[in-house]
């Protein structure tokens, strides 16, 4: 069987493209506000490029870089005066946050119209209870417009992930739940994972192994979706051992240029609908 390769960002472009030309129709422009705490350097970097991708699509976008040493009180300050803020629609805090912040009361601190990574308990809630009004994890997201692009309807399919995080895993599952697929997650302690995956329609793998899904875990025709990012002497590879499933599964992403591209295009798109809910209605 030949593996169509799923081109993350092409689609991520397209997704782009289209939030810029809406927004060079405003006078007003969406403003995101992204907090780093601390000098770790891969958060640096990934941040960088969500400034870069925000001011692409012509919105505006700060980076508020705060000491290691930050306190819990000083970090919630600045989130209670960027919520004020009616010049600022989204806030996202980068994690990990150092040991001496909580990051479950920093999200919970966010605003839920604010919260473009869709952390938030508030938010997290609606998307679990079925409400199309959640604020979606940009990554699950990204994986269920790459989904859409080569099945119209996800109706009946059955979805394997493997992960439960609350960036990925969890949040996927519900979106994947809300869109009527039977939905399977598994983690580091479930048995028999690559014949459970070999039963999936939708194989997900967001667990952060190097090359752990097999050809043998991919039923014939499937859709692989490789989220992870992993290091093998330098260089970059997924949770999919790309080269040993190609031939067997249907469609998969690769790494790089597949999911990534797509999590930075769903951020803008959250936050350019963040800026029309607060706009729009005051
Ligand atoms: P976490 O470490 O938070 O979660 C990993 C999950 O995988 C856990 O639920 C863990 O199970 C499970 N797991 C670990 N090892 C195994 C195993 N051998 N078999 C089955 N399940 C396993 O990771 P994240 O969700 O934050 O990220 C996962 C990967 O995705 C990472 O490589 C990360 O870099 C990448 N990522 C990529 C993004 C993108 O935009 N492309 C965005 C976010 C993450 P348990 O719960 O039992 O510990």
């Amino acid at each position: 069987m030949s593996t169509v390769v799923i081109d993350g960002k092409a689609l991520a472009a397209d997704v782009k493209s289209r939030i810029a030309v809406r927004i060079a129709e405003k006078n007003h422009k969406p403003h995101l506000a992204v907090i780093l705490v601390g000098d770790d350097e891969a958060s640096l970097v990934y941040d960088r490029s969500k400034q870069k991708a925000a001011k692409a699509v012509g919105m505006e976008c700060d980076i508020f870089h705060l000491e290691e040493k930050t306190s819990e009180n000083g970090l919630l300050a600045l989130i209670e005066h960027l919520n004020q803020d009616e010049n600022i629609h989204g806030i996202l805090v980068q994690l990990p946050l150092p040991a001496q912040i909580n990051p479950e009361k920093i999200i919970g601190a966010i605003l839920p119209q604010k919260d473009v990574d869709g952390f938030n308990p508030y938010n997290a809630g609606l998307l679990q209870s079925g409400s199309d009004k959640a604020v979606v994890a940009a990554t699950p997201k990204g994986i269920l417009h790459i989904l859409h692009s080569v099945y119209p309807s996800l109706k009946g399919m059955h979805a394997v992930i493997i992960g439960r995080s609350n960036i990925v895993g969890r949040p996927l599952a519900s979106l994947l739940l809300n869109h009527d697929c039977t939905v399977t997650v598994a983690h580091s302690k479930t048995a028999n994972l690559p014949e459970l995956c070999a039963t999936a329609d939708i194989l997900v793998a967001a667990c952060g192994c190097p090359k752990l899904v097999k050809r043998n875990w991919v039923k014939s025709g499937a859709a692989v979706i490789d989220v992870g990012i992993n290091r093998i002497e330098g260089k970059l590879c997924g949770d999919v051992d790309f080269e040993d499933v190609c031939g067997q599964a249907g469609f998969i992403t690769p790494v790089p240029g597949g999911v990534g591209p797509m999590t930075i295009a769903m951020l803008l798109e959250n936050t350019y609908q963040a800026y029309l809910n607060q706009t729009e209605h005051s």
